[in-house]
C-alpha cells in the first residue's frame, strides 16, 4: 500500500506531516474525493478541475500541474490494485511557523490515499433517516475546504438521533446535506438549491441533473423550503461516496411512502448505468 506524499509514491508509515502544516493547524487547504468503480476513477476530470477551482478561491497554487497529478493518481490506483474504493487528495498551504497570513516560502503539500470500500449497496436499496438542522457553517460552501467543523458536529447530530445525515436550512432554506447535496421531487418534477456560494456543488449532484435531462425529468435549481421537503413526494441526497440515496424519513416524519420512491429508483438505475460504461472491465 502506498500514499502520494508531495510529488512521490512512498509507503504509508514513512509519511511525515509536521506539526506546523497549516492544515493541521489552521484547515488551511482543500480536498477532494475521488469514487473508483472497476479501477478506474469515476468523474476524475471534474474532481480534478473543481480542485483546481477551490485552490483558485484560497490563493493556493498547486505545486504541481494537474496533468502531472493526474499521472500520479492513476499510478496510486494501480500500486494498490484498487478496484472498488475511494481517493482521499488533500492539498495544504505548506509547512511554516505558525501564523495567520499566508506564509512566504512554504510549497503546498499534496497528500493522497486509497480506501477499498464497496457500494453502500444496503442504504442504496432501503435509503436512509434524516434531521434537519440549521446551518452554522460559513458563507464559502463552495469552497471544498479543509475546514469541516460544522460538517462533522452537523454529521454527530444526526448519528446521535440514530440517522444517517442532516439536512442543513439557513432561515427555513434548505442548502445541502453535512456531506451530500438534497434533492426533492413533487409533482414529477426535481429541485435542488442553486449552485451559489451555500452549497458545494456536488459533483454527483451534477450528474443527477444530466441524467434528468436526459430522462425528460423536469429539474429546476431553485431555493426550497424546510416545510416544502417535508411535503415532498420524494427526497434524496447525493454525493460521491454514497451515490443516490434515498431519504426516507426527516425529523421522524415518512417522507412520501416511506420507501424510496419511483423518480429516485430511475435516477439510481440511471446512476448505475454511468458507473458501468466508465468503469470496468478494463
Ligand atoms: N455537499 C457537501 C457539503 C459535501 O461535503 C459533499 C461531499 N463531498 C457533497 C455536497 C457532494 O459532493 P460530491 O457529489 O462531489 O461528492
Amino acid at each position: 500500500m502506498v500514499i502520494l506524499f508531495d510529488e512521490q509514491l512512498i509507503p504509508r508509515n514513512r509519511a511525515y506531516v509536521d506539526i506546523e502544516d497549516r492544515g493541521y493547524q489552521f484547515g488551511d487547504g482543500v480536498y477532494e474525493v475521488i469514487r473508483v468503480y472497476g479501477g478506474k476513477m469515476f468523474c476524475k476530470t471534474q474532481h480534478l478541475s473543481r480542485l483546481e477551482q477551490s485552490a483558485k478561491e484560497i490563493r493556493l497554487h498547486l505545486p504541481f500541474s494537474l496533468e502531472r497529478l493526474d499521472t500520479l493518481l492513476e499510478e496510486l490506483v494501480s500500486q494498490n490494485r484498487l478496484r472498488e474504493g475511494t481517493i482521499y487528495l488533500q492539498v495544504s498551504r505548506g509547512t511554516a511557523p505558525r501564523n495567520h497570513p499566508f506564509p512566504e516560502q512554504a510549497r503546498p503539500m499534496v497528500v493522497a490515499y486509497t480506501t477499498e470500500a464497496p457500494r453502500p449497496l444496503q442504504t442504496l436499496r432501503e435509503g436512509v433517516r434524516a434531521i434537519t438542522e440549521p446551518d452554522l457553517r460559513w458563507l464559502r460552501c463552495d469552497i471544498k475546504s479543509l475546514n469541516l467543523l460544522g460538517a462533522v458536529l452537523a454529521k454527530q447530530k444526526a448519528v446521535d438521533s440514530g440517522c444517517q445525515e442532516t439536512i442543513l436550512h439557513r432561515d427555513g432554506r434548505v442548502t445541502e446535506g453535512s456531506s451530500t447535496n438534497v434533492f426533492i421531487v413533487k409533482d414529477g418534477q426535481l429541485a435542488t438549491h442553486p449552485a451559489d456560494n451555500f452549497i458545494l456543488r456536488g459533483i454527483t449532484r451534477d450528474v443527477v441533473i444530466e441524467s434528468a435531462h436526459e430522462l425528460g425529468i423536469p429539474v429546476t435549481e431553485r431555493v426550497f423550503s424546510v416545510e416544502e421537503l417535508f411535503r415532498a413526494d420524494e427526497v434524496f441526497i447525493s454525493s460521491t461516496t454514497m451515490e443516490v440515496t434515498p431519504v426516507v424519513s426527516i425529523d421522524g416524519r415518512k417522507v412520501g411512502t416511506g420507501s424510496p420512491g419511483p423518480l429516485t429508483r430511475q435516477l439510481q438505475t440511471a446512476f448505475e448505468k454511468r458507473i458501468s460504461h466508465s468503469g470496468s472491465p478494463s
